[in-house]
């Protein structure tokens, strides 16, 4: 029993935990990052109900700023409630409808879950292959789309398991195009962190999470569909397979008639609020521009160190920094003396390359000079 509990007291035969305490870390891996003390203090403001005309206002504000994050100007463009998963699951279960083809990549761990996603909507599911630590090949992905003539592609734009920001969006989805398919990007790891224009590249679906380069707390998930996807969506001739992500109900929700569907996590929209003003704030432009200064000084770094970066410069991730581990040296062990020694977390590989990475994080409010150097000199310890 902790000093606290003792002095508070619980009832006799309650459970007794203490007050809670989290260790103060510093977030340097996949996901979540550091939160701005911003959003943390919108976290702690008043709750309203979730169709309290000031709430609705601000679903509009949301919406407004995710568009500007997205840089796009579709109306359907919304705060999932759920993690990342949950827009993942919005995005591939309402356009995937039973009997359609979704081509999904080989290339990574999250490519794996589209796939696992689109078979569960009931549809079938074909591969464009490219190793784990590669990004697609338009060639490859033209050549899919004639063996195959798949109804929707999946790709991700910056594939966290390995590191890799997929090159050369809009030569994808003009093979996607041609074929009168739609795109779904997965962009948890790109959006507000490195260059993605969702009108420009004509993408017709993006979804994303909020704890990476937006640096808020999980809870509400970033996603847009263009006007072609959202038809797709309210013809289908099957419902979705989820009522609670069904896209034409929560229509009603975030839609013109803020009519009630499901109670928002409200607290999460107040900090993805805050966290979208952060990036207007900045700039989108100049934040893709800060993440690629501030990765380029990690990876500059960790190369001093003689470290070896897991993807080519062609295709890095500056959000998402993977290394390879040193021969002889254990990764398990380096990650916990960064948390036990320095209140640092950073992570290991997963899936195909488990024990052969570290994945270390650059993202939204954790990619500061202070941290790089922080984690550096870490790090350096960690391997002497
Ligand atoms: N897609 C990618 C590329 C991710 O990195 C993640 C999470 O790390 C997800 C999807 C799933 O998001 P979540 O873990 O928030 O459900």
């Amino acid at each position: 029993m902790s000093d606290r509990a003792e002095t508070r007291g619980t009832a006799e035969g309650a459970p007794d935990v203490g007050e809670l305490t989290p260790p103060d870390r510093t977030l340097m891996g996949p996901g979540p990052s550091d939160v701005h003390p911003r959003v943390l203090r919108a976290m702690s403001t008043p709750l309203v109900g979730h169709l309290d005309p000031s709430f609705v206002e601000m679903m509009d504000e949301v919406q407004e700023l995710l568009r500007y994050a997205f840089r796009t100007d579709n109306r359907w463009t919304i705060p999932v409630s759920g993690t990342g998963s949950a827009a993942m699951e919005a995005a591939i279960g309402n356009l995937v409808e039973p009997g359609d083809t979704m081509l999904v990549p080989t290339n990574g761990y999250f490519g794996g879950r589209m796939a696992s996603m689109a078979g569960r909507a009931g549809g079938e599911v074909v591969e464009v292959d490219a190793p784990w630590g590669e990004p697609l090949d338009p060639a490859d992905v033209a050549a899919a789309f004639d063996e195959h003539q798949p109804d929707v592609f999946g790709f991700v734009h910056a594939e966290t398991s390995t590191g890799v920001l997929q090159p050369e969006v809009p030569e994808l989805t003009a093979i996607a195009h041609d074929h009168d398919a739609y795109v779904i990007a997965d962009t948890v790891t790109s959006l507000g962190g490195v260059e993605l224009r969702v009108d420009d590249w004509n993408v017709d679906v993006a979804y994303s999470g909020p704890q990476k380069c937006l640096s808020c707390p999980p809870g509400a998930s970033p996603l847009t569909l263009n006007d072609r996807a959202m038809d797709k969506v309210l013809d289908r001739e099957t419902d979705a397979r989820s009522w609670y992500l069904d896209l034409s109900l929560l229509e009603g929700y975030w839609g013109d008639d803020r009519s009630y569907h499901h109670t928002a996590p409200i607290t999460n929209v107040y900090a993805l609020r805050e966290a979208l003003r952060l990036v207007a704030e900045e700039g989108i432009e100049k934040r893709w521009a800060r993440h690629r200064e501030v990765a380029g000084d990690l990876k500059a770094g960790l190369q001093e160190l003689g470290l070896e970066m897991n993807a080519p410069d062609d295709y890095w991730l500056p959000s998402l920094n993977a290394v390879r581990v040193p021969d002889g040296v254990d990764d398990a062990a380096v990650i916990d003396h960064l948390i036990a020694e320095y209140d640092l977390e950073i992570a290991g590989g997963l899936g195909d390359l488990a024990g052969d990475i570290w994945r270390i994080g650059c993202m939204g409010h954790s990619a500061r000079p202070k941290n790089v150097e922080y984690l550096l000199a870490a790090l350096e310890d960690a391997l002497a």
